[in-house]
């Protein structure tokens, strides 16, 4: 299947920062030769207009960092996905690591999440990944078998949602699992994504976590890696369109 790479700019970027990095990466789009990928970049909220209008006729996608599950109501300072897909979102991250644990995410509200995105016509980019006590605890598989169970909503088909597997220890950190740790839990996740949903073998999952220009080549060549969501190195348009040539 062809590649995603996804970029996740987190709570960074004030209008001009995102407007800079936006264009230099239509610019590089529009220079030729682009990536054999899908692209999407996730900034935050108020860069969502700027960089989606930037981003128009590119071909790289525009996505959220998370949604709330409701359609609409009293929720002071969140974002329904309606709200996303009318900002021109065509992704929305749900369920990162960093919400989870910042925000007290539990699995039933990120499967809602990702219903609400669901119905609000967004595909959800969906993150599971164990903490550095859990991997160390032997408990890896386990607990993406309870994310998936707990995460991904009934019903979906393959172009409807992505899995990004984020060890929540490599996240930031410079630090990566070996190509044969990814592989188990990519391996693992496809097993599950085929149980639940249909045509799961074409669902992508995309591994995330200190991906930068120097071991994309690797972890893209691993069975079932179907692209990245990158952190750090989606705020440099060299970094992230070099990671993006990786694809194959
Ligand atoms: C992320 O937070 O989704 C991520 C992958 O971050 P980084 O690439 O900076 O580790």
């Amino acid at each position: 299947m062809r590649k995603l790479i996804a970029g996740n700019w987190k709570m960074n970027g004030l209008r001009a920062d995102g407007l800079a990095l936006s264009r230099a990466l239509v610019a590089r789009a529009a220079a030729g030769d682009p990536p054999d990928c899908g692209l999407a970049v996730c900034p935050p909220a108020t860069l969502l207009i700027p960089v989606g209008d930037t981003l128009r006729g590119s071909g790289i996608a525009l996505g959220a960092q998370d949604c709330h599950p409701e359609p609409k109501g009293a929720h002071t300072g969140d974002l329904s996905a309606a709200m996303l897909k009318d900002a021109g979102c065509t992704y929305v991250i749900v369920g990162h690591s960093e919400r989870r644990a910042h925000h007290g995410e539990s699995d039933a509200v990120v499967q809602a999440k990702a219903k609400a995105a669901r119905a609000a016509g967004l595909v959800p980019i969906l993150c599971v990944g164990e903490t550095l006590a859990e991997r160390d605890a032997g408990e890896t598989l386990a607990v993406v078998k309870r994310q998936i169970d707990g995460c991904v909503p009934q019903g979906l088909r393959a172009s409807q949602l992505v899995i990004a597997y984020e060890p929540v220890w490599a996240i930031g950190t410079g630090r990566t699992p070996t190509a044969p740790q990814v592989a188990e839990v990519h391996a693992k996740l496809r097993k599950l994504l085929k149980e639940r949903v249909k045509d799961g073998a074409d669902v992508p999952v995309l591994y995330g976590g200190s991906v930068k220009p120097a071991n994309v080549l690797e972890l893209l060549s691993v069975a079932n890696v179907d692209g990245a969501l990158v952190g750090g190195a989606s705020l440099d348009a060299a970094d992230f369109w070099a990671i993006a040539q990786a694809c194959p």
